[in-house]
C-alpha cells in the first residue's frame, strides 16, 4: 500500500518545504519563513484552490504563444502566435523559434502599453537634441528600428506579517514647588501584537535588463493594469522571467519586516523614550502577481560597450546613459583650446 506523500509548498515564495523535527514545524530552506504545520495546510489548501481555477487560462497561454531564444546572449522572449520576433531586443541578433512557452509562466496581470512607437520615437530624438557628444548613427533611423516594445516581468507581492514588539517606554514629567524641581518618570512595558498586511511590493525579474535602469523609469501606475490577455502581446515582445519567487523574496521580505517594525515603531510616538528589547516579524503568507509592465527599450553598441535607453511604456518617462562620440568631444577640447589660445594673443595685445 503506498501512502500520498503530502508536499507542502511555501507560503511565500513557493519552493518545497521540509518538516524540521526540532521545531516541529515546516522551515523554508531558500527564504528560512517558519510555520506551523496548521499554517501550512490552510495556506496550501488555498494555494491549490487557486491552481485550479487558473488551469484553463494556463493551458489557453501555453496554446496561444511562441518562444524564441537568442543563440548570442541566451535572451527568451515571447509573442503571441500572431506575431513574428525576429531580432533579440538585447544584442540585435537574430532569434529562433523554440517552442512553446509553459502554461505556468502564464501572467496575472498586464499594464497595456499607452506609448507609441511613433511617442516613444519622438522621446528619444528629444532626448538625442539636448545631447551633443552622441555619435551620430546612434541617432540614425536604421537604429531607431531597433527600439523594441518590451513587456518586462515584475514580481508584485503582497504580504501578511505578524508582528510582535515589546518595549520599555518612559514618559517624564517636572515641576517646581517649594524652591525644588520635581521630575517624575513613568516607565511602561509597551506590547504589541499586530497584524500587518502589505499590498503591491514590486521586483523585476528579469536578470537581463539592470535594475537600476528599471528603477529610473518608475513609478508605473498599477492602476492601469488589467488582466492579461494574450491580445496585448500581439506587435510586442515580452521576456520570460528567469529569476524565480524564490530568489525574489529575500527583496520583498526586507521591505516588508522593515516595513512592519517601523509602523510599530512608530506607534509608540507618545513617549518620550523607547528602548525596543523585542521585535519578530514574521512574513506568514505572500500572494504574488506576476504582471508585465511596458517598457521601449533600446541597446546601442559603441566602442565595445553597451549602452541602454529606456522609455516607460505607459507615461513616457525616459532614463538611458548616452553614448559620447570621442571624436567630437575631441573636436570640441580642440575648438575651447584654440578659442584659449586667441584669448591669450588678446591678452597678450592689450598688456603689450
Ligand atoms: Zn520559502
Ligand atoms: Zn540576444
Amino acid at each position: 500500500m503506498s501512502e500520498d506523500v503530502q508536499q507542502y509548498k511555501c507560503p511565500n515564495c513557493a519552493a518545497e518545504l521540509r518538516f524540521n523535527p526540532k521545531k516541529q514545524g515546516f522551515v523554508c530552506e531558500y527564504c528560512e519563513s517558519f510555520f506551523t504545520p496548521e499554517e501550512c495546510k490552510a495556506a496550501n489548501e488555498q494555494m491549490n484552490e487557486k491552481e485550479k481555477q487558473e488551469r484553463p487560462r494556463r493551458e489557453e497561454f501555453a496554446e496561444g504563444n511562441n518562444l524564441y531564444v537568442c543563440p548570442s546572449c541566451g535572451a527568451e522572449l515571447v509573442t503571441d502566435k500572431n506575431t513574428a520576433a525576429t531580432e533579440c531586443y538585447y544584442c540585435h541578433n537574430p532569434v529562433v523559434l523554440k517552442g512553446r512557452l509553459d502554461g505556468e509562466y502564464r501572467p496575472a496581470r498586464v499594464i497595456p502599453f499607452q506609448i507609441t512607437r511613433q511617442d516613444a520615437e519622438a522621446v528619444f530624438r528629444n532626448w538625442c537634441k539636448k545631447r551633443w557628444f552622441l555619435p551620430k548613427d546612434f541617432m540614425s533611423e536604421s537604429q531607431l528600428l531597433h527600439m523594441a516594445g518590451v513587456y518586462v516581468p515584475f514580481w508584485v507581492a503582497d504580504s501578511s506579517v505578524h508582528g510582535v514588539m515589546r518595549a520599555v517606554c518612559k514618559k517624564s514629567r517636572s515641576w517646581t514647588s517649594g524652591g525644588y524641581r520635581y521630575t517624575e518618570v513613568k516607565e511602561f512595558d509597551v506590547f504589541r501584537d499586530a497584524g500587518i498586511h502589505f499590498h503591491g511590493i514590486p521586483a523585476d525579474g528579469s536578470s537581463k535588463i539592470e535594475d537600476e535602469l528599471m528603477e529610473a523609469i518608475e513609478p508605473f501606475d498599477y492602476d492601469g493594469a488589467v488582466d492579461f490577455e494574450m491580445a496585448y502581446l500581439s506587435g510586442f515582445l515580452s521576456d520570460k522571467y528567469d529569476v524565480n519567487k524564490a530568489q525574489v523574496f529575500p527583496r520583498i521580505r526586507n521591505r516588508a519586516v522593515n516595513g512592519s517594525d517601523a509602523l510599530l515603531r512608530g506607534s509608540m510616538s507618545g513617549y518620550d523614550s523607547v528602548r525596543v528589547t523585542q521585535s519578530d516579524m514574521q512574513v506568514l503568507r505572500t500572494d504574488w502577481l506576476y504582471m508585465l509592465l511596458p517598457v521601449w527599450f533600446m541597446t546601442y553598441q559603441y566602442q565595445g560597450k553597451q549602452y541602454s535607453f529606456a522609455i516607460n511604456g505607459q507615461t513616457g518617462k525616459q532614463a538611458g546613459t548616452p553614448p559620447l562620440a570621442t571624436g567630437k568631444l575631441l573636436a570640441v577640447c580642440a575648438a575651447v583650446a584654440g578659442a584659449f589660445a586667441l584669448m591669450g594673443l588678446f591678452w597678450g595685445w592689450l598688456l603689450a
